[in-house]
Order: structure tokens, then sequence, then C-alpha cells
């Protein structure tokens, strides 16, 4: 059974048996900055799972893409490790449970896929009787094959009822594929519990029941929920007679244009095989990161996604191909995954041209690395020990792996300082695993409880500036308070907003909020789980829950950022127009002040082409054209070629933002009525954001026209010190520059010829 096809299969499986089919998350988590990449199914659904907010549906099923770096050391390595996967998983908010949970699994497994039930076995968590009965009287599976292990492998998170975090948690259990008693370490007492590889672990049930408290207690969930994750990859190995993840239809061409590149052939040689399948994993996983809107960059994500380039790189090196070669394997990953993930081939070009300017650039890099390295080795005699600091800030600044370093220094008969190495990396690690700690995953405390009261809080803000509503929570410090006195700070819940919270690169509203005891300035407005959440500062008299309460929307600012955000989209369809549909936006951001586009283009615009951009931008104003926002499913929004940008991820129901005749975009934003009201539209800066991104800067309305205005009285200023005619200051700037000149070199004859009286040259005129 070919991955398309075992993929669908399991979508329509759950779909029959209740589940809706929800899309892939993007790689970049929304809004979540605690988490680099996506790692698993359940990211997006955290808010239901929490049981806070909207609940839509209660079962949903989805083969998400995940990208994970912790053992990228493995890829390659290994049989199963990857950095991009896919995850198949089939989730409950609150609704069905271990019994459906199990036999659904078992079914699929058995019925759908057709596996032979001989050659699955299951473990369990050790103390875990509910599923032990279920394991063996539902299923029916013989008791010497239900394996029972502790909270380090089957408990979610691994190791919380000793070691924590407190929050919701529970039980697992995992299904295993014998491959063969001919596979692995052949001894008779193998098991799942035996890491040779003979017992492949594919699907991990995970049931949520408890609460864990301080001390370990694990006091029962209110709501109990069902995640399941199975790796694609390992199933389609099973599924295939596969030994090895690579050897799939997933990856297998791509391994293949490895080997195909480097003139070299796959099988022949252990340690370049191991090269061909890092490659085949990495051109995945920068593909998909760079589709999702993560750009190669010196920092987070984009850090990540520059070191898979530079290791596919090295890779390509050590197998001998001397030019850039991975950006060709983004066409051959669009022809393998584009059908499901269409993102991969309608943004090919840019990712593929994005790469190979990172390949390029890494392969001078590098030349500098092994300089870097041959200068400080010089230094060392021979059987002189090199210092692991240093072979980590290699690894890490020059994205030189260490086994490459440790060759080189083998060469030069140099050791290197390998617990040094480790301990650096350690740091680095800690570091990285703080970030990332489950308190910022699923935190808690005041706010959560409030966001848990509330449904996602209405916005009028397109239609009003300004509305009445009850105060419906107020959270100061670390508690929900009843009132806010004068001078305190805290944030204000409403069912209902004309307040505009933070989003797509748009900045809040500010304004207002008025009860007959006293007056708040919203100072901003942020969303949680689709909640609103007012930053409020009392400056009169006291705030009450429970009041009715006036909401006013500053409209003067509100109006300064409709006009920058109106233009941003005519700046982006004029960027297209003019330059070419490779030009997508990689970033905005929409202020009362301003409004700056970040855009994929590979080189500096010359003045003519701003120039003519400006013009373009400012003739669809004076034509006053009519913009209309609008509702509607994703797929006619598709259909009627509005643009969706990198990165972002939308609803079934999307508001499509037209501007008539010019431009077409998915926007949450704030806009004027009719384009008009920008006034004039003047750029400010064009500059370089990083490799092939761009950066706009540019004005609008009174903040334009006040700008031209001072350059004006600039320029006044100078033709009236000139005191030329109207029309010839730059004529008369020449002339005065030629006779500067002409009394400079007269000055200079009359000292050489020893003239008096003439004062010493000074240093600079
Ligand atoms: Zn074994
Ligand atoms: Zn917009």
């Amino acid at each position: 059974m070919n991955s398309d096809a075992i993929r669908s299969e399991y979508l329509r499986f759950f779909e029959e048996r209740g589940h809706t089919v929800v899309q892939s998350d993007s790689l970049v988590p929304a809004g979540d900055a605690s988490l680099l990449f996506t790692g698993a199914g359940m990211n997006q659904f955290k808010d239901m799972f929490l049981g806070v907010g909207r609940q839509p549906y209660r079962r949903a099923a989805s083969s998400q893409k995940c990208l994970r770096t912790g053992d990228i050391e493995n890829v390659g390595r290994t049989a199963r490790h990857h950095t991009f996967f896919e995850m198949l998983g089939n989730f409950s908010f609150g609704d069905y449970f271990k019994k459906e949970a199990v036999a659904w699994a078992w079914e699929f497994m058995s019925g759908v896929l057709g596996i032979e039930r001989e050659r699955m076995s299951v473990s369990i968590f050790r103390d875990d009787e509910e599923a032990f009965d279920l394991w063996r009287n539902l299923i029916g599976m013989p008791e010497k094959r239900i394996y029972r292990f502790g909270e380090h492998d089957n408990f979610w998170p691994a190791d919380a009822p000793t070691l924590g975090p407190n929050g919701p948690c529970g039980p697992c259990s995992e299904i295993f594929v014998d491959l063969g008693a001919d596979v692995g370490c052949r001894k008779n007492e193998c098991s799942p519990a035996c890491d040779c590889g003979r017992f492949v672990e594919v699907w991990n049930l995970v049931f949520t029941q408890f609460d864990r408290r301080d001390g370990g207690v694990l006091a029962p969930l209110p709501q109990r929920n069902i995640d399941t994750g199975m790796g694609l990859e390992r199933i389609a190995a099973v599924m295939q007679g596969k030994l090895n993840n690579f050897e799939t239809d997933l990856l297998f061409p791509l391994v293949q244009q490895a080997a195909a590149v480097s003139g070299r052939r796959y099988g022949a040689e252990h340690e370049n095989d191991r090269r061909m399948k890092r490659i085949a994993d990495h051109a995945r996983a920068v593909t998909f990161a760079m589709a999702d809107g993560a750009l190669p960059s010196n920092e987070g994500r984009g850090y990540v996604v520059r070191r898979l380039i530079r290791r596919a790189e090295l890779d390509g090196a050590a197998l001998g191909v001397n030019e850039p070669f991975l950006h060709h394997m983004v066409e051959t990953v669009g022809k393998l995954m584009g059908g499901v993930y269409p993102e991969v081939v309608e943004r090919a070009a840019n990712i593929g041209a994005f790469i190979r300017s990172e390949e390029e650039r890494f392969r001078r890099t590098l030349e500098n690395g092994v300089d870097r390295l041959d200068a400080m080795t010089r230094r060392l005699p021979k059987g002189g020990v090199f210092p692991g600091q240093e072979a980590f800030v290699l690894y890490d600044t020059y994205g030189f792996p260490v086994e490459l370093t440790r060759e080189i220094l083998a060469e030069k008969e140099v050791v290197l300082d390998e617990d040094g190495f480790r301990s650096a990396m350690e740091t680095r690690r800690e570091e990285t695993r703080s970030k990332a700690a489950f308190g910022a995953i699923f935190p808690s405390g005041p706010l959560e409880a409030v966001k848990a009261k509330f449904k996602p809080t209405e916005f009028t803000g397109y239609f009003t500036d300004g509305c009445e509503e009850i105060l419906g929570a107020l959270v100061a410090g670390c508690g929900v308070v009843g009132e806010l006195a004068e001078g305190e700070e805290g944030v204000a819940v409403f069912a209902r907003s004309p307040f505009y919270a933070e989003a797509g690169g748009q900045v809040a509203d500010t304004g207002t909020l008025s009860q007959p005891s006293g007056e708040a300035d919203v100072v901003d407005v942020q969303k949680s789980g689709g909640v609103f959440l007012h930053r409020v500062k009392v400056r009169k008299g006291v705030l009450k829950t429970g009041e009715k309460t006036r909401l006013d929307v500053d409209t003067a600012r509100r109006l300064a950022i409709k006009r920058n955000h109106t233009a941003t989209h005519l700046l982006h369809r004029a960027l297209r127009e003019i330059i070419g549909e490779h030009v997508e936006q990689a970033g905005s951001h929409v202020s009362p002040e301003r409004l700056r586009l970040d855009f994929t283009h590979f080189e500096a615009l010359p003045q003519e082409v701003i120039e003519k951009v400006e013009e373009r931008v400012n003739r669809w104003i004076i034509s006053d054209r009519p913009v209309n926002a609008v509702d509607m499913p994703l797929e006619e929004a598709r259909r009627s070629g509005a643009l969706a940008l990198f990165g972002e991820k939308y609803g079934e129901v999307v508001r499509m933002v037209d501007v008539e005749g010019t431009s077409r975009e998915l926007c949450g934003g704030t806009h004027l009525e009719r384009t008009g009201r920008v006034g004039p539209f003047l750029i400010q800066r064009e500059e370089s954001v990083s490799a092939g991104v761009r950066r706009i800067e540019a004005l609008t309305g009174d903040n334009a026209w006040k700008a031209i205005n001072a350059a004006r009285k600039e320029l006044s200023g100078v033709v009236r010190e000139l005191k030329a005619p109207s029309g010839e200051t730059i004529a008369r700037v020449e002339a005065l520059k030629t006779r500067l000149k002409e009394l400079e070199r007269e000055l200079r004859e009359a000292r050489t010829r020893g003239g008096a009286g003439i004062p010493p040259a000074p240093e600079r005129i």
C-alpha cells in the first residue's frame, strides 16, 4: 500500500467514525513563540484539549506535518529517525475514551491495513488494568504479547507521576509490529523492550485521564481526552516491507536523487548511504519549513532551517558534489507531497531560489571555517589537544559538524577535547530546553481560568468604533478581581469588543472604557484562544466587573492604521505587478505611524522601480476604488484568486479583502471603505532584511503629507539661499561646485608660487 493510500484510508476510517478531518496545522505554530516548530498532531487542538474556548467538534483526525530537531544526530544513522515527518492522529476531546480508541486502532491495523494479528503486540502502562482488560478481553490479545512498561516509556508526559509537571497527563498504550525473527538481534528473548529494530512501535495511544497535582497526586480529570499518533513513515515501511523508512515511497526518490547527483550508488557503502538519507530528510524538512514561512536566518526557526541546509550541503560535499544541488530537490519534494500539501508546489520557485543562495553562501563560509580550523591547529604541537569550546563555536556558529572537525584534526594528528565539547553542547541544550518548558505549552493561572469561562470574543470593530457591554471579568496580578482602582492595571474581558486585537502584523487598537464609577485607558489588546484580553489602566475612579461599560476605540488612531493597512495591500499588489509574481509577503507591520512590508526578492530595487511602484499605488488611491470585505469558504476564496500569505493558516471560513480591480487578499485586519482616504502614499526606504528578503517602509495620510512638507521646506530653504529662479536650482548648484573647484586650484597654485599672506591649507574643504 503506498503512503498516499495509507494517509487517506486513515482519515476516511476516522471520518466514518464521526471525526472531523482537520487540515494539518502550519509547521510554524501561530501565536506560540514558545515552540520552534509544530512537533505533534495535538498542538493545534491545545485549547480544545484543555476545554478552553470554542468546541466546534469533539472528535478530530489529522495528518500533521511535524518537525523536530532533538534527535538530529541520529537522522540517517538509524532506520527511523527524521527531522520532518508526518503524524497521523485521532483525537477525542471529552468524548470517547479508551475502549473506542483501542478497538478502532485494532480495527484499522488488522482490518484496513490487513496486518496479521500474530505480528502485533502492545505495551501498556504498568498499572493500567483498564487497558490490559481491553487488549486481553475485547481484542483477544494473548497475555504474553501485552507488555507492561513503567512511567518513563508509557506515560505522557514521560515520568510525569514522579517528576511532574502538574496538569493533564495519562497512561499510554503502544502498538508494535514484528518485522520477523531474522531482523535485529535475533535473540530468543527479543521483545518490544529491545531496541534492535525487530519490533517497530507504530502507534501510540495516549489516554489523558489524570490531573497531576503536587506530590505526584493523580486526580481524575473532568474532561478525559484521547490523543494518538502514528508515524506515517513507520507504517509505510511496515506496509511496504522495508526495514528502513528511507526506502519507502515517501523518501526513496529523494535518496535516489542524492545518489544520482553524486554519481554514486545507494547501498554500495554504508557511510555514503547515511549521507544520502540525511540529504533526503533535510531536503523535505527545509522545503516544508520554508513553505510555511520559516526562511533561513541567524535566529530561531530560520536558524534551524539554515543549519539543515548546511548539513545537507556538507553531506553533498563529502559525496563529491562540487556545486549547489539541494535546491533541485525541492521539485521532487513537490512531486511526492504536493498532492496533499499544495504549498510545497505553490512556493517551489521561491524556496528553490532561497536554498540556492544559502548553498552558495555556505560554500564560501565553509572555506572560511576550514581556514579558521587551520589557523588554530597551526599553533598546536602534534598530539596536542584542541579546545572543545572552539569546536563547539565552529559547530554552532559556522555550522561545521564536529565529525568534520574530528576528521581534519585527525589528519593533523591533534585530538579534540571531547569533554569540553560535550559540556558546551549540554549548556546550549539546557538553554533550548528551558525555553520549551511545559509551563509555556499548557499555561495555567487566572487568565486561563477566565479564558475557560468565556467563549471567543466577538469582534464588532469591522462595523463600529464603540459599543456598550457588561464588563465580564477583570484580572490583576495573580488573580481574578472584582474591581480595579485608580492607577491600577489589569486585563478586562468582554463578550463582544470593537477593539482590534493584535494579529496579522496589525497593531492593536487603543481607546477608553467608561463606567459611571470610573474610566480606564485601553493600552493594548491581545488575543488568546480567541478571547480578547484588553490591557487597561484606570485613569479615574473605579472599574467594576458586572457593570455596563462604554467601549470606545481611539478613532483617529484607528483611521491611521486602516490607511496603512489598505495601503499595504496596494503596495503588495503593485510589487507583484511591477517586479513579478515571485514577490510574496514575508512579513508586515502596520501601525498608525507607518507601514512595513517584507517581501521575497533577490536584489535591491532600482530607484526607477521604487518610483514606479509608488506611482502605481498613488494612482489606485486617486481613482478612489471601493474596498470590500466578505466572509467566504476558503476554497471559494482560493478559486477567486485571493492571495493567501506565506506561513498563514486559515480556517474553513475566511475574510477576503478586495480592492476593486487590484488586490485580493485573505486578511482579518481593519480597512478603509475606499482607497481615496489613504491620502498621499510615500515610500521612505527600501532595504535588505536577509538574503532574499527586502523591506519597504512607507507613510500614508497626514504622516506622508508631513514628511513631504518637511522635505519641501528644506528644499525651499536651499532655493532661498541660492537665490536661484525656480527650476534652476540644480544648475546653480552645479555652477557653484565648478566655481569652488576653480578657486581651490587657484589657491593651490598661489601657495606653490610661495605667495605671501596666504593662510596654510586647511585639512579639508
Ligand atoms: Zn532484539
Ligand atoms: Zn491585510
